[in-house]
Order: structure tokens, then C-alpha cells, then sequence
């Protein structure tokens, strides 16, 4: 297992990038903790892919360095760098048993054949191939051999790092969940340094210690799926992670409060206010600390209507000409079309340019 470190990593595509509008990765330097299980999210394009092949060896970057244990891997080639990979569709030998597919990372690397023995059908029975063992790959349904995929992943013990790239696309939904809880567990066992790329916020937070969030081609925010919640670093996190998604609304500061139109709020004095606002100063608050209330008790805001998605009611509404949602307690009762909303003052961040405005106050 490994610690890995990104040092003022970039990578660009083009021959002769110019600007930062070139780098499908924008420069970045941060470290990945030895037996860490991490998440790699966000959108298509944002560069995920092109970050893990980085690390493990398929891409050289344009600048910058990636350390293993303070070694420098930047231009090791794949096999130099002893980590596994899993990817988004199965890779397997059709023509081997699966017992021989499990086999085949750990027999090349010349692992005594009792050690292969007992890992393949530890590994195996973690994936629930035990009674599959003899069968040949072949005929196997796409969720069988995409299993087999994650089996050859885990099975060498000695890898620096194994990394998953949207390894569940193409398994069912009630299987998705049986595996990555069992991916988790193997974590826990193992204590392999972990990175899961995925698009899917449910399973960045189900698997991850710790999230590492995309935006392009930047890391917006690597934390717990608790810190990314609380305290979202950049309104694209706020917006991405919970359902819906953080509140994000413009408005125009003066002193410590907060114009939204020609209504006022109070900042509290842990909300920091820099010297120079960004040019976009936005508030964000999750849709979970807004209480819809009648006109007189809160900013006046117009009720548009209430969706109802099971578990909970929101409420969509408009204050300023602005989109809120609100997350409505069980049972509670609504006002008329004119209503009033309240912000949990402890729950609003202040955002300059879409980054969190954090220090003093
Ligand atoms: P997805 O979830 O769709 O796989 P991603 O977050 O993994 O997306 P990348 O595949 O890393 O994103 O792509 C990042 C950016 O780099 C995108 O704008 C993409 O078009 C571009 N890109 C990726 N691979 C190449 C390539 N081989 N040549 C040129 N541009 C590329």
C-alpha cells in the first residue's frame, strides 16, 4: 500500500496548451493517504479518468510529479508502478475458468501456487463465485464477468493502490448495492489504498472515507461525505452533493449583511466577509435548514408549487426572482401562495466567485 502524492500536477491534451482553458486537469497538489479509501466524483468530462490514468501510468502529465512513498512515478511505466485496476467494462479471458482468471494476476507474478490457492477462493467467496470456480469465463452473464473483473483487482495482496473506474456501470441495480458494500468491507479487511471514480454521488458516499470532488478539471474539494454536506467548499459541491441540491443565490453584501433584492439578512460574525468581494457573491444554504413559515415571519416568498418524492415533500419557491427549495417537515402545514422563508442563519455559507469565503471574521 501506498501513500500517493500529486505534486503541482496538470494535464493538458494538446501539444502546446496555452491557457489554464487547454488543461483538461488544472493544476493540483494533494495527498492521498496510505489505506485510504477515496471517491473521485463529478460530472462527465471533468477529468476523473484522466487523473487516474495518470496515477496509474497509462498517461504521462503535462507537468508535475506523482509520488509513491515519496518516489517519484511520474514516468514509470504501468507495471513498474504495482497497482491494479479496474475498469468500467469486464476484462477477463473468456477462454480461462474463472478459477484461472482469479489466478492469473498472482501466477504472474510468480506467487507460490498455496498462496494462489488460498486467495483466489478467498477472494471468491467475498464474491460470491465460489460454486463458479471450475465454469469457463464465456458463457458468464456481464454482471459474472464484471465480478470476475473485481476479483482479479483485489486479489494480489501487494499492490501500492487499486483503482476503480465506474466499475458497477454495468451491473445491476440490486447487485450495485450488495457490491459496493462489499467493496467497503474488503477496505476495511484489507486496507488497500482505495480510489473509485464515479459519477453517482450515492456511491462516492456509500464507499468513501473520503470524496474528492471534480469540477473542470479541478479538485473543488476532497472531504468527508459529512464535510461535504455541512460545509459544501465551492457551490458546484453544494449544488452536486444531497437531493436536491444546496440553494445557491445571488446577492450583494454590505458590512456584515446580505442583500437578497431588498431584503436584508444578517450575517452572523463566523461568516467571513474579505476585504474585496469576488465578482459573484453568492449565499448558499441546503434545502434541509429552510423553514417555510407564513409572509410576516420570514423574507416574503411565493409558494410555486410542492413536489412530493416519498420520503419527504419539498417545497419550490421563489424569493427575488430566485429558485429556493425547501425540505418540509413530515405532517406540517402549508401556507397560501405567499409565504415567508427562514434561513438556519449557522447553515448559510457565503460564497466569492463560487469558493467558499472562509477565515475570521
Ligand atoms: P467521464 O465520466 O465521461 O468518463 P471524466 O470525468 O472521466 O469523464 P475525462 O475522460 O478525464 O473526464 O476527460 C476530461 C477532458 O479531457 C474532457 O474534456 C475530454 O473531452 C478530454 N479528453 C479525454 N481524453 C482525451 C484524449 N485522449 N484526447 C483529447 N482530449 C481528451
Amino acid at each position: 500500500m501506498a501513500r500517493i502524492e500529486l505534486k503541482n500536477l496538470a494535464h493538458s491534451y494538446l501539444d502546446r496548451p496555452r491557457d489554464e482553458a487547454d488543461y483538461a486537469l488544472k493544476e493540483m497538489t494533494h495527498v492521498w493517504e496510505d489505506g485510504g479509501a477515496y471517491a473521485l466524483l463529478g460530472p462527465s468530462g471533468c477529468g476523473k479518468t484522466t487523473l487516474l490514468n495518470i496515477i496509474s501510468g497509462l498517461l504521462v502529465p503535462t507537468q508535475g510529479q506523482v509520488l509513491f512513498d515519496g518516489r517519484d512515478m511520474t514516468r514509470e511505466p504501468p507495471e513498474a508502478r504495482n497497482i491494479a485496476q479496474v475498469f468500467q467494462f469486464p476484462v477477463i479471458y473468456d477462454s480461462m475458468s474463472v478459477y484461472d482468471n482469479l489466478a492469473f494476476p498472482l501466477r504472474n507474478r510468480k506467487f507460490q501456487a498455496t498462496e494462489v490457492d488460498r486467495r483466489v477462493r478467498e477472494v471468491a467467496e467475498m464474491l460470491d463465485l465460489t460454486d463458479r470456480l471450475k465454469r469457463r469465463a464465456e458463457n458468464l452473464t456481464a454482471d459474472m464477468k464484471q465480478k470476475i473483473s473485481l476479483g482479479r483487482g483485489l486479489v494480489r495482496p501487494d499492490v501500492n493502490a487499486i483503482l476503480f473506474d465506474e466499475p458497477l456501470t454495468v451491473i445491476d441495480p440490486h447487485m450495485k448495492w450488495l457490491l459496493r458494500g462489499q467493496l467497503k468491507q474488503l477496505h476495511k479487511d484489507f486496507n488497500h489504498t482505495m480510489v473509485y471514480v464515479t459519477h453517482d454521488q450515492t456511491e462516492a458516499l456509500t464507499f468513501a472515507d473520503k470524496v474528492v470532488v471534480m469540477y473542470e478539471g479541478e479538485v473543488v474539494q476532497i472531504g468527508t461525505p459529512e464535510e461535504l454536506f455541512e460545509k459544501p467548499a465551492h457551490t458546484f459541491v453544494g449544488y452536486f452533493i444531497g437531493s436536491p441540491g444546496m440553494n445557491v443565490l445571488d446577492c450583494r453584501l454590505e458590512g456584515r449583511q446580505a442583500w437578497l433584492g431588498e431584503h436584508k439578512l444578517d450575517l452572523l460574525a463566523g461568516h467571513h466577509v474579505p476585504a474585496a468581494l469576488g465578482d459573484k457573491v453568492q449565499l448558499g444554504i441546503r434545502p434541509e435548514f429552510v423553514t417555510v413559515t407564513r409572509p410576516e415571519e420570514g423574507l416574503p416568498a411565493r409558494l410555486e408549487r410542492v413536489d412530493d418524492v416519498g420520503r419527504y415533500r419539498i417545497a419550490r419557491l421563489t424569493l427575488n426572482d430566485q429558485a429556493v427549495a425547501a425540505i418540509l417537515p413530515e405532517g406540517s402545514e402549508l401556507p397560501s401562495d405567499t409565504a415567508g422563508v427562514r434561513f438556519e442563519p449557522s447553515h448559510l455559507h457565503v460564497y466569492m466567485d463560487g469558493h467558499l469565503s472562509e477565515g475570521g471574521a
